[in-house]
């Protein structure tokens, strides 16, 4: 991977800096609490129209909950969520997750057991017939499958084979803005690599806005965009790739940055 043209700005990969594009996701002062523990302590959060972000930092952050409130599983406590500049959940605002033109990955994946692979990615696809099966051989093709997997039950795949399902699903929808938890991370480290590469490829050629939570360090470098590292219910930096792993701007991150591979 090329490194940006300018480390300390926020030049993206194809080198327009973030000032030609509007934010896509606009998130401010975001607090949420499960019972009388405080989980998100006041997230601010922009991502550009088209870029990708991965969000790194140790288990139990919070990122998984941020995720969720991006896609409108749960609403925050407190705080502003704002999709392609319409707020979609705000003081007096809440739009659901079927109303956002969002997709969701989690490490699971969780297909629909009882319907075949092909089912599964045609759910919700506008497309009946020869059009929908077409349209599930090219999703299958994305993630590294065969055609022939459409008529399986997710029971007869392997794991890796179910999330790269879970991923096909999510792409089929076309969603403005894809978030995916650890989707790669179920899957062995040659797929992962070669899964990883389809995805972003997707993503990118379809100018879909992405948030990817990772462990992984490699991934976050190769994947994202900005680099935002979450601990302890707060984003501590956000920044391109090259500075937050060259310049973390503190200790803790360091040394988590340090072990993430
Ligand atoms: P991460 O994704 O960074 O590992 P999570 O967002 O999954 O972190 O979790 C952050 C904290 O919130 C953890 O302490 C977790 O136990 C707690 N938590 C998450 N979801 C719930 C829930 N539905 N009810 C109660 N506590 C929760």
């Amino acid at each position: 991977t090329s490194q940006p043209t300018n480390p300390g700005g926020t030049t993206n990969k194809a080198g327009r800096t973030a000032g030609d594009v509007p934010d896509h996701l606009q998130v401010t002062g975001v607090r949420k609490n499960f019972g009388s523990t405080e989980v998100l302590k006041g997230v601010d959060l922009a991502v550009a129209q088209g870029r990708t972000t991965a969000i790194v930092g140790p288990s139990g952050s919070g990122k998984t909950t941020l995720l969720r409130l991006i896609a409108g599983f749960s609403a925050p406590d407190s705080g502003r969520i704002a999709l392609a500049g319409e707020e979609v959940a705000g003081q007096s605002t809440w739009v659901p997750a079927h109303k956002r033109s969002v997709g969701y990955v989690a490490q699971d994946g969780a297909l629909f057991p009882h319907l075949s692979v092909g089912a599964n990615i045609a759910f919700g696809l506008p497309l009946r017939g020869k059009a929908a099966s077409l349209r599930v051989g090219e999703l299958l093709e994305m993630v590294s499958m065969d055609a022939s997997y459409a008529k399986r039950r997710p029971h007869q795949l392997s794991g890796g084979q179910q999330q790269r399902v879970a991923l096909a699903r999510a792409l089929a929808r076309q969603p403005e803005l894809m978030l995916l938890d650890e989707p790669f991370s179920a899957l062995d480290a040659g797929l992962r690599v070669a899964t990883r590469r389809a995805v972003a490829q997707t993503l990118e050629q379809a100018g879909v806005t992405t948030i990817l939570v990772t462990h992984d360090q490699a991934e976050a470098l190769s994947f994202a965009d900005q680099v935002a590292v979450m601990r302890d219910g707060k984003l501590a930096q956000i920044g391109s790739p090259f500075v937050v792993y060259t310049r973390p701007s503190d200790r803790a991150t360091a040394e988590f940055l340090g072990d993430a591979v």
